[in-house]
């Protein structure tokens, strides 16, 4: 079925309200790029949107849809937490203990754990964190990597002309000093970390970074790469922070980190962690952790939702869903690998310069000339290429993300056959796509 924009009047009236009353329309700048999206309900592996068509959803809520929409386990654990304590304020619920018992019990890094609202809680607080316990000041990022909307690391996101405003840093109204603290390297490049280290010797407090960057598609690090970052740290005394806010419980129950064998000082999370509901994560050393006690550490660790008890039962109803189901990471890896396969065989087919990549159940199409293993490659992404791309998808009932250097998503509510169906809209959106 080939649909057209004018399908969604409804959709359409609810932006143009939005637009009256909400400035831009959305709550967050990515929600709007170019197409009036409105969704009114979600099942398994398919967004609904008011005007009553269905989507085939890879975007899964930038990644926050993990196991599939609407899950009746998670369903189940809120619905019996409702009525139950609301919050309290006031000391700790039994929830907390036990969600921050089962990160210390899977996650490699993980010693202690606070629970937070949103992954850019998490990630502000662990740069915080890493500067109080090292008396240091600047910090390390890499180019293209994406941690959040706070200042520090508001910066050298790969700009691509889609981004809300297109602008680097990411926004106005940030101190220029809080940015001149942040360098930056190039990722799977140690010699641009080596070099930074050397030249502010002593003053780097934390190295954060995404182990795969899915911000920018899904370039994969190499294992001296990672390894090498964790001698480095070790070596000067930087706080070693992988980001795991997106590969967190995707790819392994243990974070990205279980895989690669490096264990990072710090970890963060959010999105999947609860299946779509809003809780972040920090969790790591525990000598580290210990500057956030309130009895005696020197780091503010403040939030009136932290560790609310909806945001618990939902956490730990996903990861007890993941821990009973192993197969979602096979499963879910089978199916990125046929995607993958598939995609590679039609743009060489129609003999168009784009390469399938990915990991796990994440991947992306990108249209470079040259496979990317770097950030370098990634400026020669064809921006429109892919958005036509998007929208060929779109009017085919696939939904992916609209934004060309990211990623899209396989659920544990994908089956095979929407994987077939995936691959022949894929077939035909691209024939159309060679064609124009
Ligand atoms: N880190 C990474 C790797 C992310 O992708 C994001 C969100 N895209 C964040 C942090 C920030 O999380 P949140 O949007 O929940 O604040």
């Amino acid at each position: 079925m080939i649909r057209q924009p004018s399908d969604v009047p409804r959709g359409r009236a609810l932006a143009e309200a939005a637009a009256r009353v909400i400035p831009g329309g959305v709550n967050s700048a990515t929600r709007y790029i170019g197409e009036p999206y409105a969704f009114a309900s979600a099942s398994g592996a398919y967004l609904t949107d008011l005007d009553g068509n269905d989507y085939l959803d890879y975007h899964a809520a930038f990644g926050a849809i993990l196991l599939g929409h609407n899950v009746e386990s998670v369903n189940r654990a809120i619905r019996d937490a409702v009525g139950g304590l609301d919050l309290s304020g006031l000391g700790v619920t039994e929830l907390e203990v036990a969600l921050a018992e089962r990160i210390c019990s899977i996650i490699p890094s993980a010693e202690s754990m606070i629970a937070t609202v949103s992954g850019s809680e998490a990630t502000a607080q662990a740069i915080r964190l890493a500067r109080a316990a090292t008396g240091r000041r600047k910090i390390i990022k890499f180019q293209g990597g994406f941690h959040g909307w706070h200042d520090p690391v508001a910066r050298n996101v790969i700009s691509t002309p889609e981004l809300a405003y297109g602008l680097d840093p990411l926004s106005a109204g940030i101190l220029p000093e809080a940015l001149e603290a942040t360098l930056i390297a190039e990722f799977n490049d140690l010699g641009s970390v080596k070099a930074l280290l050397g030249e502010h010797d002593g003053e780097v407090a934390g190295i954060i970074l995404e182990p795969i960057p899915h911000n920018v598609g899904a370039l994969l690090p190499t294992d001296e790469f990672v390894q090498g970052l964790r001698e480095l740290c070790t070596a000067t005394g930087t706080v070693l922070i992988f980001d795991e806010v997106i590969t967190g419980f995707r790819h392994a129950l243990g974070g990205y980190q279980q895989l690669c064998g490096v264990t990072p000082d710090l970890t963060t999370f959010g999105k999947g962690m609860a299946n779509g509901y809003p809780v972040g994560g920090l969790a790591g050393r525990r000598d580290l952790m210990e500057h956030f006690n309130g009895r005696g550490g020197d780091v503010l660790l403040a939030g009136t939702f932290n560790g609310n008890p909806l945001g618990c039962v939902a956490a730990l109803a996903t990861l007890d869903h993941l821990a009973e189901h192993p197969d979602f990471y096979t499963r879910t890896r089978d199916f990125g690998d046929q995607l993958r396969a598939g995609l590679t065989r039609v743009v060489g087919d129609l003999g168009l310069p784009a390469h399938a990549a990915g990991f796990g159940g994440v991947f992306n199409l990108y249209f470079t000339p040259e496979r990317p293993t770097g950030y370098r490659e990634l400026l020669d992404n064809d921006h429109q290429a892919y958005v036509d791309f998007h929208r060929a998808m779109i009017n085919r009932g696939v939904l992916m993300l609209p934004l060309s250097l990211k990623r899209n998503h396989v659920s544990g509510a994908h089956t095979q056959a929407d994987i077939d169906q995936t691959l022949e809209a894929a077939e035909s959106a691209l024939t159309e796509l060679a064609k124009s």
